[in-house]
């Protein structure tokens, strides 16, 4: 059974065997989590996302998809890059794709024999999903997925009140 668990921190100094990316759909970088993590894994990263296929001109992964990359000069092994939806009012499918975001960086991390993965708050930063309604369902996604390999996930939050609400949804998850 996997363990989740909230962690205050910086995804990109986590020693995990790999760290989730909230990418765009370009996975050529951007700001926030993104830019952090490519930063800190060096130039290199963007060299290997640059080859990883177009599926459209200038889209590398589609909202609600992953793609794997190396971590470089990351103390992960692993970026999972995943591609979270923009909060457009709710009438988007933006719970669904926001779930699928979950569902297949675990599919990924477990076919990369993850142990233990790392999630920032997907589409809680500028792509402005409401945040109790995100984690609520990054929880319950989570929980959801049997993968006896993956030991812990840890929720991970950069400040306090995304920490907090993260420890709130795996509260409310657990009653
Ligand atoms: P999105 O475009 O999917 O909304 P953002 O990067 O704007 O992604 O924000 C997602 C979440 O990641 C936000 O809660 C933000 O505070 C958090 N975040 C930003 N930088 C880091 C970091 N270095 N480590 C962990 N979380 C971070």
């Amino acid at each position: 059974m996997t363990q989740l668990r909230a962690l205050r921190a910086d995804i990109t100094t986590l020693q995990t065997d790999a760290i989730v990316n909230a990418a765009n759909e370009t996975l050529l970088g951007g700001g926030g989590v993104d830019g952090a993590i490519h930063r800190a894994a060096g130039p290199e990263l963007l060299a290997a996302c640059r080859k990883l296929p177009e599926l459209r001109p200038g889209v590398r992964c589609e909202t609600g998809q992953a793609r794997i990359t190396p971590g470089f000069r990351l103390a992960a092994r692993y970026v999972i890059h995943t591609v979270g939806p923009v909060w457009q009012g709710g009438g988007e499918a933006e719970a669904q794709l926001l779930a699928s975001c979950y569902a297949n960086a675990v599919t990924l991390a477990a076919e990369h024999a993850v142990r233990e993965l790392a999630f920032p708050a997907i589409s809680c930063g500028v792509y402005r999903f409401p945040k109790t309604e995100a984690c609520r369902i990054a929880v319950e996604t989570l929980r959801s997925l049997a993968q006896p390999a993956l030991a812990s996930v840890y929720l991970v939050a950069f400040d306090l009140e995304m920490f907090e609400l993260w420890q709130a949804a795996l509260e409310d998850s657990s009653r």
